[in-house]
């Protein structure tokens, strides 16, 4: 167990390293930022902040000297970065990252488990795109298999002739055939050194153009309905990655069962309602894990929660947000409100 006082170093310096350093500093630690940006939201409410580049080696090697333990808020940090990090302590492992990064490797992994995705093919070339578009069929979406997120890196493909359009740009992709489904529900659960397992209940989650627009718990009893088959798939995948901290699992509830959509190996924005909403949140049991600390209740403390992403704009009006008490608001100290961009975030409860 990792004595309170000693240095979290946190790679990654968005809002979910913000959230992270909050917790942290609530139980007594002290947090270091690594993240290449100037102006990280995260480092704002920690210790330290080394603004280096991801391929800068001396200053990971002096980073990871000045801290008990490592973790990433964000998946697409280098490989090789981490690498770099010596024999500091590093929570989740490299091997659960390498998994999580790839959405071919991700799905092979899950599948490999007995998981059920939709169907899939690596997609390299034009031809590949052909064969997948022949075998798998349209409608389906084309993704890069690496650095996508809230939609982007993402081709819907109705026809066979929108195909024709797109340009692979020498990127490895996946295409996927279109999933049927009812809702959308994510599993997220915190997992300790000793492999004591622990879920939140599902969000419902809801998403604009992409983009996640609101979490809502508890989840329609149909996606309730094939929630313990999601936990036992998210937890035996975790446990084949001897996983230590949170992640999330995304699966659409469909009328075959729950389908795995993608794994994000970190804390995640459809668990944002454990702040008010859960005895523990995800951003202090993601602390516990990696420091060795038991693990905090995950209970619901109210009827209901809904979390409302604050998208651009939306953060804009702050005198209407936070004119209502019930509304528990969020905002990540961002600059510019940029269509698209995470902003903050409300939560309310039903009691
Ligand atoms: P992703 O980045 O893979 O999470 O995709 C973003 C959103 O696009 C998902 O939350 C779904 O709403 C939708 N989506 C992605 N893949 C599929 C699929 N194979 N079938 C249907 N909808 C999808």
């Amino acid at each position: 167990m990792l004595a309170p006082g000693n240095t979290i170093g946190i790679l990654g310096g968005g809002q979910l390293g913000r959230m992270l350093a909050a917790a942290a500093a609530r139980l007594g630690y002290k947090v270091h930022i690594y993240a290449p940006e100037a102006d990280s939201v995260a480092a704002e409410l920690s210790e330290a902040h080394t603004r280096a580049s991801w391929d800068d080696a001396s200053a990971l090697r002096a980073f990871a000297e000045q801290c008990a333990v490592v973790t990433y808020e964000w998946e697409n940090v280098p490989i090789a970065a981490l690498k770099g990090l010596g024999d500091v302590a590093l929570y989740p492992s490299i091997r659960a990252l390498e998994v999580a990064q790839d959405r071919l490797n991700e799905k092979d992994f899950v599948t490999n488990l007995g998981g059920r995705a939709a169907p899939y093919m690596a997609v390299d070339t034009r031809d590949d795109l052909d064969r997948a578009m022949t075998l798998i069929g349209t409608p389906g979406i084309l993704k890069t298999r690496r650095e996508g997120y809230d939609g982007k890196g993402q081709w819907r493909i109705n026809y066979d002739h929108e195909a024709e359009g797109i340009s692979l740009g020498g990127q490895p992709m996946i295409y996927e055939g279109l999933v049927r489904f009812d809702c959308e529900f994510s599993v997220i659960l915190a997992r300790g050194q000793d492999g004591q397992t622990v879920f939140w209940d599902s969000a419902e989650n809801v998403h604009q153009d992409g983009i996640l627009a609101k979490s809502i718990v508890p989840a329609s009893p149909l996606a309730q309905a094939q929630v313990a088959e999601a936990r036992a798939l998210a937890q035996q995948v975790a446990a084949g990655l001897s996983y230590v901290g949170v992640a999330a699992f995304e699966f659409f509830a469909t009328d075959a069962g729950p389908v795995f959509n993608e794994m994000a190996p970190r804390v995640h924005n459809s668990g944002h309602w454990t702040i008010e909403g859960a005895a523990t949140s995800q951003f202090e049991n993601h602390i516990r894990a990696i420091c060795g600390l038991p693990l905090g209740d995950t209970q619901l403390l109210a009827k209901g929660v809904e979390m409302h992403n604050l998208i651009g704009a939306e953060a804009a009006d702050t005198a209407t947000l936070t004119a209502d008490p019930a509304n528990h608001l969020h905002l990540y100290g961002k600059g510019e409100a940029r269509p698209g961009r995470k902003m903050g975030h409300v939560t309310r409860l039903t009691q």
